[in-house]
């Protein structure tokens, strides 16, 4: 009996208490409702300011995109639609790294949203070489000791370093990769002063492929290794030759003057309507002529 009689005390407090707590409830909610509204319409304004002010913005003053563009039209509707024409595809190689400015390139390619290609050496930190692989760039070998009167003696000496430099991307990425790039590319005839005339390059093309590897030249020469050592020069070398199609530009990051030209190099291609790709099996590809 005791207890019933509590229970209804209880109950007559609690009632207030409830009808209490729901109005508080309901006010908070109104508080919110209005001040989210004004809110909204403060962001609403700012949006119109930031418009207009956009708008205000004299033509010279915007950048100048040299956008070009061509007509897509429907088979069926005969919708003519303007849509931003694809120059290509560029792919941006970078030869004998990792080295000391890999990281500020890899900084410069991560901005732009950019991949490339990164043919290898046994040289630079395994740290750099990760973060290569880690950031989505395709990683491809160029030997390990890129000792052209090592590894172009004979074809034994030139597989055993590739695969040396295969087994330090496996090591370091997980990742056994047999895109690869010759040291001087397949058309060098430098290769000629230590195999003794026997046509090294013409076995080693042959030897690469039977065990499966794919080898990539370019067609695009930034100048980088050796014919200048100015950035605006690598830059122009690179975007003069640029036209419809596809290109695989070369370039060393193992050099300063280079990597100081690749963000000019990257915006000009987004400017002018290029994609950047990274290399692989079954990409464009660009051989030389092989010579000996
Ligand atoms: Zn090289």
């Amino acid at each position: 009996m005791k207890g019933k009689t509590v229970k209804i005390v209880r109950r007559r407090r609690v009632l207030p208490l409830v009808l209490l707590v729901g109005l508080a409830f309901v006010s908070v909610l109104a508080t919110e409702f209005f001040v989210a509204s004004i809110v909204m319409n403060m962001q609403k304004n700012d949006n119109l300011a930031e418009t207009e002010a956009f708008l205000e913005v004299p033509e010279d003053v915007l950048p100048s995109i040299n956008m070009s563009f061509k007509k897509v039209t429907d088979g069926g509707e005969n919708i003519d639609v303007e849509v931003p024409e694809k120059h290509g595809i560029i792919y941006l190689t970078f030869d004998d790294g990792p080295g000391p400015y890999t990281n500020i390139l890899l900084d410069i390619l991560k901005h732009y949203g950019v991949r490339a290609t990164f043919f290898v050496t046994g040289s630079g930190d395994d740290a750099v070489l990760l973060r290569e692989y880690e950031e989505g760039h395709a990683i491809g070998l160029h030997t390990f000791s890129h000792q052209y009167s090592y590894i172009y003696r004979n074809v034994d000496n030139f597989i055993n370093d590739l695969v040396k430099v295969q087994e330090r991307v496996k090591r370091v990425t997980g990742q056994t990769t047999m895109l690869m790039r010759f040291p001087g590319g397949s058309s060098n005839t430098i290769s000629t002063r230590y195999d003794g005339g026997k046509r090294i390059m013409s076995r080693l093309v042959d030897e690469v492929e039977k065990r499966g590897f794919v080898y990539f030249d370019w067609n695009i020469v930034s100048g980088d290794a050796g014919e200048t050592t100015k950035t605006e020069e690598v830059y122009t070398n690179v975007v003069n030759k640029l036209g419809d199609g596809e290109y695989i530009v070369l370039q060393h990051d193992v050099k300063d003057f280079s990597v100081a030209a690749v963000e000019k190099i990257i915006q000009y291609g987004y400017e002018h309507g290029y994609d950047f790709a990274t290399l692989n099996a079954e990409s464009f590809n660009a051989h030389h002529g092989v010579n000996n």
